[in-house]
């Protein structure tokens, strides 16, 4: 057994509350229910990762997601980080269904893999665009006088590409996107219907925008996940680029939507597939003229840095919505990249460069 074999897995639910509730057209969440993951090598060295589960979108929940993650976590022990790939495709063979679960160990298995060789976790992928890069703000579906608000705020901390969650009610929709647009100077906008959308809501959606002189840079997911002729028809009729997220949870998905010309953007996100499964899916994104777009779910720092990571040492990447810590009320993770305003600043130090206390009661596999 060689230095860098895991020895120890720790995983234990972390609650964080989000100061706005983040209402989206299929769901709603006061609080990030997680999961945080420790993995020890048998040297001694740590890593760590995070499971963010969101039920209306991955299926998961936390209590599926921690039973998951602890039935696959006694497969881990004795193997080495360094061969992270197969082991990613064996959880994904053993829990197909449980991407997040499976993201949380992958992360926490990179994180130890690249502390081992001292290297930054986005040196793995390379180091293709190590710089500072900008983050949308995201307003989640909530009324007039707040949305103004919470815009107004975000604005003045120099936020300027503003994510509105759409596709409850499209008039509603577009009066919040005309209020914004109304107070604010030199925005952007992207609307993610998170699948709200019939195709004619989004058409009506598009041209109530256009009618105010609103500049919608993106429609992400408008209509149903399945829907790929209706996000083709959208592209088609709207002259807005498109991004698939919820189309897009596997290899497959990514290959259907480029073979059909649904979107012009594939939206990344490692709590869908799992982290290697995403490089894949970026891979394949770029060599067929697509876009990338990287997301999140409702994620602390943790599993966010980890999505960074790709950003960084990938590179390619457009558009990135990468600001949910930003929602929540606390950072319970300590060193790793930083926020000042809407950018991301990367980290030079090992991994991910991040610290989480673990409680003495977690769940404990070795
Ligand atoms: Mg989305």
């Amino acid at each position: 057994m060689s230095s860098n074999t895991i020895q120890r897995i720790e995983i234990w639910p972390i609650d964080v509350p989000i100061t706005d509730p983040f209402v989206v057209a299929t769901g709603e969440r006061v609080t990030a229910q997680n999961l945080f993951m420790r993995v020890t090598l048998r040297d001694g060295t740590q890593g760590i990762g995070e499971a963010a589960p969101f039920p209306e979108v991955g299926g998961e929940d936390r209590a599926s997601c921690l039973d998951t993650a602890t039935g696959l976590a006694p497969t881990l022990i004795g193997q080495s980080v360094a061969d992270y790939q197969s082991i990613a495709d064996k959880l994904q063979e053993q829990a197909p269904f449980y991407p997040a679960a499976r993201c949380g160990l992958e992360t926490a298995m990179l994180d130890a893999h690249s502390r081992s060789l001292r290297i930054p976790l986005w040196q793995l992928w390379g180091s293709a665009d190590v710089r500072d890069r900008e983050t949308d703000i995201t307003i989640p579906i909530c009324d007039l006088e707040r949305t103004l608000e919470l815009a107004r705020g975000w604005y003045t901390k120099g936020f300027r590409l503003f994510k509105m969650k759409v596709g409850k009610d499209v008039e509603e929709d577009i009066r919040r996107l005309e209020a914004v647009h109304d107070a604010l100077p030199n925005i952007g906008f992207i609307g993610d219907g998170n699948q709200g959308f019939s195709r004619e809501d989004c058409i009506r959606f598009v041209s109530g925008v256009k009618r105010f002189g609103g500049h919608l840079v993106l429609l992400e997911q408008p209509v149903i996940r399945d829907d790929l002729e209706g996000l083709r028809a959208i592209r088609q009729l709207t002259g807005v680029p498109v991004a698939a997220d919820e189309s897009v949870r596997s290899l497959d998905d990514a290959r259907r939507v480029a073979q059909l010309q649904a979107a012009d953007y594939i939206n990344i996100k490692i709590m869908k597939t799992g982290v290697v499964e995403a490089l894949r899916i970026a891979t394949f994104t770029r060599s067929a003229g697509l876009r990338l777009m990287v997301g999140g779910m409702v994620e602390t720092r943790i599993a966010m840095g980890c999505s960074f990571s790709l950003v960084l040492g990938r590179g390619g990447f457009d558009v990135l919505d990468l600001d949910t810590p930003l929602l929540l009320s606390t950072d319970p993770v300590l060193g790793g990249y930083r926020y000042s305003g809407p950018l991301l600043h990367p980290w030079h130090e090992a991994g991910l460069d991040m610290q989480a206390p673990c409680p003495a009661d977690c769940m404990t596999i070795q």
